[in-house]
């Protein structure tokens, strides 16, 4: 299928493409010839990215209707499947076999590949983002070949989070492990003292996953505590109250009244109807929304919000809500959470673009001491010397691409000019 480019979005409506065409191959042999006859392609997942990281000046690819072919490895410790795939099919076929990914995003309806490539992350402090689980990719190189690059592979760890530079990957291969349950539970108004010294930290590693939520309002209006069961326990005992913020099981929406959110009533669940945000099988309304992320070491993290905070009354009429995660560390040389424990400070914003565009850049001006690192696939106003200072394999990656496709087939304007430098 092919659509016409002219007229088409990302979800939330804040980019229109520039490519000509969004071509939408039914099998990795038809992928394969359409990057062999295009002379310029980028790969396009499920259009949740709010920048135009995934459009260029040829052709789009989106392998989204390529089936989703889950194999799961003999051991049972990895599982190979199309790139394409959303998070919500993978999950649910692995659930059924009796497997999990070790963490899952806020939204299920991502794809693997396209939340691979600017590393898309969860929550808790001991679990690295999603990217740290791929054990192998397949890409579609630049004369329509096949190269698998796996873990262990000299060019691996610049080879995970990519950006779409490097080709078009068809396949990915996740590390599994054994299917778990987990409960949801949220506290209500934290005191912002509670995040005061090594208050955020500790509270990070208080559940599996947690996500604190504020306004910038008098406190911090709700945490996420999402727990997992050890494996023989029907359930665990989990307190009434966290550093003065009292447990309450209303269901609500994250930033709608929406009913599309996992169950927070401390009812336990499956793993993958417990960890992402939004549930499985409800889609969230498009767009009305931009994001913006930064991500700082968590150790300063505690300070890094004090200082958004003083930014309080200009951020407060254009936002819908901040949510506060963590990630742990990882060696993928695009990372977001390369080389340090991070505090990802998130914003969703009201679709106000003039008025998030000049707000941006008072936020990054105070998360300047902090090297916070925008997130690749959301809104920063960052330029391209900006970028380099905060990511040091970043000229690694460039002769990678260079290596892999010297005639710019994969480039795309906001990726050259960001972060390849041409
Ligand atoms: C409602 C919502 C919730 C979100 N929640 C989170 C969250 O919890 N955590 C988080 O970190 N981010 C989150 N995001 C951001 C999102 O996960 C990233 O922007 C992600 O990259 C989007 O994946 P996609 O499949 O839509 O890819 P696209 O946005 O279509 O593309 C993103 C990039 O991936 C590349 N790409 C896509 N597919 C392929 C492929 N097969 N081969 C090569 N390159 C490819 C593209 O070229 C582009 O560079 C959220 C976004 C939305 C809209």
């Amino acid at each position: 299928m092919t659509f016409t480019a002219e007229r088409e979005q990302n979800w939330a409506g804040t980019h229109v493409y520039g490519a000509s065409r969004i071509l939408q191959p039914q099998s990795v042999d038809e992928l394969q010839s359409m990057v062999r006859e295009s002379p310029r392609i980028r790969a396009l997942g499920t259009r949740h990215s709010f920048n135009a990281i995934a459009d260029g000046p040829g052709v789009l690819v989106s392998p989204v209707d390529i089936p989703t072919e889950l194999v799961i490895a003999d051991d049972r410790l990895s599982a190979t499947v199309s790139a394409g795939a959303r998070y919500a099919a993978v999950a649910t076929e692995l659930e059924a076999a009796g497997l999990a990914l070790h963490n899952m995003g806020s939204l299920p309806h991502i794809s693997v590949g396209g939340a691979t490539a600017t590393g898309t992350h969860g929550s808790g402090s001991r679990n690295g983002s999603l990217a740290t689980s791929v054990r192998a990719l397949e890409f579609v190189t630049a004369d329509g070949s096949l190269r698998t690059v796996r873990r262990g592979d000299a060019d691996f760890d610049g080879s995970v989070i990519h950006l779409g530079a490097l080709g078009i990957v068809s396949r990915v291969t996740l590390d599994v492990e054994p299917s778990f349950r987990a409960r949801q539970d949220i506290y209500r108004n934290l005191p912002w003292s509670a995040i005061e010294g090594d208050g955020l930290e500790k509270l990070m590693g208080l559940g599996y996953s947690v996500s604190l939520f504020t306004e910038y309002g008098d406190d911090i209006s709700a945490m996420w505590v999402k727990t997992r069961i050890p494996e023989g326990q029907d359930d665990v005992e989990v307190p009434d109250e966290i550093g003065g913020a009292r447990r309450d099981p209303r269901q609500v929406g994250l930033v709608s009244d929406d009913d599309n959110t996992t169950p927070m009533d401390g009812s336990v669940g499956p793993w993958h109807e417990r960890l992402p945000h939004f549930r499985i099988d409800r889609t969230p309304s498009n767009g009305e929304e931009i994001q913006s992320e930064y991500f700082v070491a968590l150790a300063d993290g505690a300070a890094a919000v004090a200082a958004v905070r003083t930014l309080a009354d200009r951020i407060q009429p254009h936002l819908l809500v901040t949510e506060l995660r963590a990630v742990a560390a990882d060696d993928l040389w695009l990372s977001e959470t390369q080389g340090r424990d991070s505090l990802c400070i998130h914003f969703t914003w009201a679709r106000h673009v003039d008025e998030v565009a000049a707000l941006l850049p008072q936020i990054e001006s105070v998360l300047e001491p902090f090297t916070a690192r925008p997130h690749w696939g959301k809104v920063s106003m960052l330029d391209a010397a900006a970028i380099e200072a905060r990511y040091p394999r970043i000229g690694e990656f460039r002769e990678l691409v260079t290596q892999w496709d010297p005639s710019g087939k994969f480039g795309g304007g906001y990726l050259d000019r960001l972060v390849l430098g041409r």
